[in-house]
């Protein structure tokens, strides 16, 4: 590959918007790790800690080589490279060591890594032999991998990132995204992640240009090459020529004058041309969205992931921290609604300071997620509530619960929400009276199919159709390779919007939708002819979403879906959805 020379990369475009600057590649390094002794009781789980953070890597692996397997001529070199990396983490001397470590040493599993790890390096330098100084870097980056998966800590955080920085990594995680500073950062180009992953709304969410699951990408960029993100074309161009830069440059300047000229519909109503206004809200995750949800005119927040405020640091926020976090938001809302989810972390969402406790069962998106963990950790549910019913006296405030899949988990989140109420009374602590409403996610298929009852049990529904699709279809909505086969248009998840929906409105509680297809203008008319009348979405996509409805016939749409609804055939109803917009 000559210096200098244009290089076009693809993957999947994930957040729109062009980025041009200087590509800034986040290499392993390595990591402090904390090191502490366990009790007898805790070496089952932490083996299952460890064994999860293996089980992690191999996939990370399978996932590197299946990327590395398209990219001609680099194939056989990196293929065994990786190849040496998998078997080792399915049995080696690392592995038993460290299993060793834990279970007679009784230290944690990352003291456990570094020091069987220095064990062996100790060994193998005193050998003076080239071949096995070689094989000592492979166990190295194998040992580094188990040790980012186990602390959930990056690599290199991104604290002094220079102006106009490209971020090109293996992986971000949707922490690291969250460090990003958008006055510094230009677009995220990686090699593994999906579009519907916490990493994508991240990038979206802040106004990144992202591509993800860019194929050979870290073979071709080296800091500090000129690089250009194509976050709508899902292409990637590292030392681009001139004419390659001056025709981005152009796109840039259209793309600020479509934005000013949406600009101009935020203080026009949602209404269809006969007259059904819609209400459209924002998904938000950090304080710092706050003026892009006030640009847009949004109604309110309709999600605010409140585990972000738990990511990215060793402990985790007290009642206090918390609420002076969500006054912030609920303040700067001035007076709209604010619906403030409680704690998910769980599967791609990490917070250090949580995770470590409960094995690999809070990574696994079928593991102890959402209301699950916050059930098993009670005190801290009861915290959160607090913290939120103390912002509730700042303005309107709702609660929602995530990851419901039972009538009891709402009955039980209820009780200690009153619990929590009762306290602050206790202590003379103003808060909404009566209490805010408490609603769940719809995003497992079960609650879906539940819906009926669960509309008995809470004040109001959000769907998730991120996670709903991911359930019933059993696509990782996070994994590059399956992403082509994620589709909320596919049947089985319309049903269960549907039938979410209808639940809703028999039961007289307010539904809404804030997964991501409520902020992609295609889906638009068939989710109001499902019923939805409130839509919440990444701030920046309200004014395309409002533009859409506002020439929209509701009538129309509505006939077009329940058409697509009788439909079995995810392609036909794509075709029928696409046919109703070009029309409309
Ligand atoms: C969803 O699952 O659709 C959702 C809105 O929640 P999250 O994307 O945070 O999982
Ligand atoms: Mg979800």
């Amino acid at each position: 590959m000559a210096e200098n020379k244009e290089i076009v990369f693809t993957g999947l475009g994930v957040s729109s918007g062009i980025g041009i600057g200087k590509s800034y590649v986040r290499e392993s390094g390595t990591i402090a790790v904390p090191e502490y002794r366990i009790k007898v009781g805790r070496v089952k789980s932490e083996l299952d800690r460890f064994q999860a953070a293996t089980t992690r890597a191999r996939r990370q692996i399978g996932r590197l080589r299946s990327k590395a397997k398209a990219v001609e001529g680099a194939a056989e070199d990196l293929d065994s490279l990786l190849d040496a990396y998998f078997q080792m983490l399915k049995d080696s001397r690392l592995v038993r060591g460290v299993k060793a470590r834990i279970e007679t040493d009784r230290i944690n599993a990352e003291a456990a890594v570094q020091a069987e790890f220095g064990e062996i390096a100790k060994q193998f330098l005193a050998m003076d032999d080239a071949y096995i100084r070689a094989r000592l870097e492979d166990i190295r980056a194998v040992a580094l991998r188990l040790t980012r998966n186990l602390s959930n800590v990056e690599e290199k955080p991104f604290t002094h990132l220079p102006e106009n920085s490209a971020i090109v990594a293996e992986e971000l995680s949707p922490a690291d995204t969250a460090q990003l500073n958008p006055a510094k950062v230009v677009g995220i180009a990686t090699m593994l992640g999906g579009a519907e992953g916490h990493t994508a709304i991240m990038a979206r969410a802040l106004g990144l240009p992202a591509v993800l699951g860019v194929t050979g990408l870290l073979k071709g960029a080296r800091s500090g090459a000129d690089i250009i993100i194509d976050g709508d074309a899902g292409r990637i161009t590292v030392n681009p020529t001139q004419e390659t830069l001056a025709a981005y440059e152009q796109r840039k300047v259209v793309r600020v004058r479509e934005e000013r000229r949406l600009g101009h519909l935020k203080r026009q109503p949602a209404m269809t041309r006969d007259g059904i206004e819609v209400v459209l809200q924002a998904n938000v995750e950090l304080p710092m969205q706050l003026p892009s949800v006030d640009r847009t005119g949004a109604a309110g927040i309709g999600l605010l992931r409140s585990e972000f405020m738990f990511m990215n640091r060793e402990t985790i926020p007290t009642e206090d921290e918390q609420y002076e976090a969500l006054k912030e938001i609920v303040v700067g809302m001035n007076g709209k609604p604010v619906t403030i989810r409680t704690l998910d972390v769980g599967g791609e969402k990490t917070s250090a300071a949580l995770m470590g406790d409960y094995g690999g069962s809070a990574s696994s998106a079928l593991g102890l997620r959402g209301i699950r963990l916050s059930l098993v950790r009670e005190d801290l549910l009861e915290t959160e509530f607090r913290a939120i019913l103390r912002a509730s006296a700042h303005g309107s405030v709702r609660i929602l619960l995530p990851m419901v899949t039972t009538v009891g988990e709402v009955r039980r989140a209820r009780d200690v929400l009153a619990h929590a109420a009762r306290k602050l009374k206790r202590r003379k602590v103003p808060f909404a009276s009566p209490l805010p409403p408490l609603g769940v996610m719809i995003e497992v298929p079960g609650a879906a199919l539940s819906a009926d009852a669960l509309a008995q049990t809470c004040d109001f529904f959000a769907i998730g159709s991120n996670d709903l699709t991911m359930y019933t279809l059993a696509i990782d909505r996070g994994d590059e390779q399956v992403a082509n086969l994620f589709d909320p248009l596919n049947p089985s998840v319309l049903r269960l919007i549907q039938f979410s929906a209808e639940s809703a409105l028999r039961a007289r509680i307010p539904v809404s939708i804030c997964g991501e297809i409520a902020g992609d203008a295609r889906y638009t008319a068939l989710l109001l002819g499902l019923g939805l009348r409130e839509l919440s979405m990444t701030a920046t996509s309200i004014p395309k979403v409002k533009e859409h409805i506002r020439a929209m016939d509701f009538a129309s749409a509505s006939r077009r879906a329940s058409i697509i609804m009788d439909q079995v055939d995810a392609g036909r109803i794509a075709m029928l959805l696409d046919d109703f917009n070009a029309l409309s």
